[in-house]
């Protein structure tokens, strides 16, 4: 409320925007303006009169133009003053925000930001519908399983000492459906996973999950690519271009990474082979070097080189320092290993970059995956100070092609790179038994501005893959039986070939948004620790109920 003696406003705010309310001495009665100067901050109010053309528009409001004399008010319920400023630019920070999520939500911003995901919502139930999938509801109280990451469990009253746990996807329950001849699945869907937290992971999320029979790996890309681009278009009002197909192996060499942003280009360059053999040992000890190439920055100054080499050596990114190559404007070199290399050799290297004058080469060296992990860090850095990442340009491409297997160093065996129920490529089957390493998944991710929107599989759907599988990821017969018996056993009776696919939905929410944190896209989300601070859980429970579940704590 503004209170200039003679005149009053309110401004008056519901879900669909402000309205202004006037009331003017002499013009109101007494009784009206006395009772208009008791209202407070976030009152609930009603109210009536009549809708007038404004003397001074505001053009920030859609209702600038119209303020309403009002003739009747009601205060429905007063407010205690809110413990920071409902307002899109709030002096409320995180944490209180948070514990007042109700009133959080109704800033502008945040509501704004749970209409657009309510429209991503009804528009992918309209594409996934009109492509004759079922919306079909799989159980929240599953069965622990060790493979993947860590899973919620919760105990069963009526079966003391055992747990349920919580889905951290409905991936075998889908695999059944299709077993169960509903050939397309859909749903949106909650899923829990027990990690450390950062900005774009939630305890619990959401997911769009998908399962089709009868399926090559680009039947599902092509649906998919449909999904996006309906909700490009249907959302944003975007039509997205093409979406490339790039290997993992490609990915991996040019960009460091399985999810490469490729609004810009800047790939990496090897010169391992260029580069070794000068008496300069920190290359000659390495197993890759390799770098890339930043235009027009050859003026850098030290300052800001050191600055790179600090932002490299940072512990989460973990170079051990970074060598430059200036390629002056004048066709002269100035690097930080003269001392090793002459002009000509750095010609040989400007050369593999396609330099020309004016550009900065910036080379990382040492063990081969962690150099190009920090090098795509860099990459990524380089990006937003030379202002290569715009906004509002979307490049989605799938990468495919990935290994089925991973190597774990610390338990000495392999996990499965996506889940235990992927295919590999029909032609590397074979190479299951004798190189496991070695073989490709019929596996495929959907990466947009260098963030995972999703993945999935063509899966395995005969009993004697799947054993071999689980066999090649270290299980016994009787851990895979009494693990997966059930889906063992369902494949025995008939069971089409299938794939599928999910996306994650909070994650697609932030990027149409245009931020990184998917909190800002979840009503009520959980802070850093897993806690929700509003309603205060996780919290403790009452002895009678751990009583109850046959739980002793210690
Ligand atoms: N269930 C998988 C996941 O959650 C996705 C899939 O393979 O369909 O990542």
């Amino acid at each position: 409320m503004r209170d200039k003696g003679g005149m009053l406003w309110i401004d008056l705010r519901d879900r669909y925007g402000i309205t202004q309310l006037i009331f003017e001495e002499g013009k109101s009665s007494q009784e009206l303006i006395e009772s208009v100067r008791k209202i407070g901050r976030e009152f609930v109010i009603q109210t009536s009169g009549k809708v007038v053309e404004r003397f001074a528009k505001n053009p920030n409001l859609k209702t600038g133009d119209i303020e309403i004399e009002v003739s009747e008010l009601k205060t429905l319920n007063p407010s205690e003053v809110p413990p920071f400023t409902i307002e899109n630019k709030t002096d409320g920070g995180e944490e209180l925000r948070m514990k007042y999520r109700y009133l959080d939500l109704r800033r502008e911003e945040v509501r704004n930001n749970l209409i657009l995901r309510h429209k991503m919502m009804q528009q992918t139930r309209k594409y996934l519908d009109d492509q004759g999938f079922i919306e079909i509801e799989t159980p929240v109280l599953i069965k622990s399983t060790p493979e993947g990451a860590r899973d919620f469990i919760v105990p069963s009253r009526m079966n003391p000492g055992q747990f349920y746990a919580l889905p951290q996807s409905p991936q075998t329950f889908k695999q059944l459906l299709m077993i169960g001849g509903l050939d397309k699945y859909y749903q949106i869907v909650k899923c829990f996973r027990d990690e450390d937290l950062r900005a774009d992971r939630q305890p619990e999320f959401t997911q769009i999950d998908c399962e089709l029979s009868f399926v090559t790996r680009d039947d599902v890309i092509s649906t998919f690519q449909g999904l996006t681009t309906h909700l490009f278009k249907n959302v944003l009002g975007k039509e997205l271009e093409d979406f490339p197909l790039m290997t993992y192996d490609d990915a991996i060499s040019k960009y460091g990474s399985d999810k490469p942003d490729v609004r810009f280009d800047m790939t990496f360059v090897e010169l391992t082979d260029l580069a070794q053999g000068f008496n300069f040992n920190v290359f000659d000890q390495s197993e890759l070097i390799v770098g890339i190439k930043a235009s027009g920055c050859a003026e850098y100054s030290r300052k800001q080189l050191d600055a790179l080499t600090d932002y490299v050596r940072r512990p989460q990114i973990g170079a051990k320092g970074m060598v430059y190559v200036k390629y002056n404007n004048d066709g002269t070199f100035k690097s930080s290993v003269d001392k090793f290399y002459d002009e000509n050799q750095l010609k040989k290297w400007a050369e593999a970059f396609e330099a020309t004058p004016g550009d900065l080469l910036l080379i990382l060296s040492g063990e081969a995956n962690p150099t190009r992990e920090s090098l795509s860090a860099l990459r990524l850095y380089m990006g937003d100070l030379l202002d290569l990442k715009p906004a509002n340009v979307f490049k989605p491409l799938w990468v495919v092609d990935f290994p089925l297997l991973e190597w774990d160093e610390e338990a000495q065996r392999f996990h499965a790179m996506h889940h235990p129920f992927t295919s590999a490529i029909p032609d590397d089957l074979g190479k299951l038994s004798t190189d496991p390493g070695a073989v490709k998944a019929n596996a495929y991710d959907l990466v947009i501005n260098g963030i995972e929107i999703g993945g999935g599989s063509i899966r395995i759907h005969d009993n004697e893959t799947q054993k071999q599988m689980f066999d090649a990821l270290g299980f016994t017969k009787d851990e895979a039986e009494a693990q997966f018996g059930f889906l063992l056993n369902a494949f025995k009776y008939g069971a089409p070939p299938h794939g599928g696919i999910a996306f994650g939905f909070d994650r697609l929410c932030a990027l149409f948004g245009g931020t990184d944190s998917i909190r800002d896209y979840i009503a009520f989300p959980k802070n850093n620790s897993g806690r929700d601070v509003m309603i205060d859980s996780p919290s403790v429970v009452s002895e009678d109920q751990l009583k109850e579940l046959s739980i002793k704590l210690r």
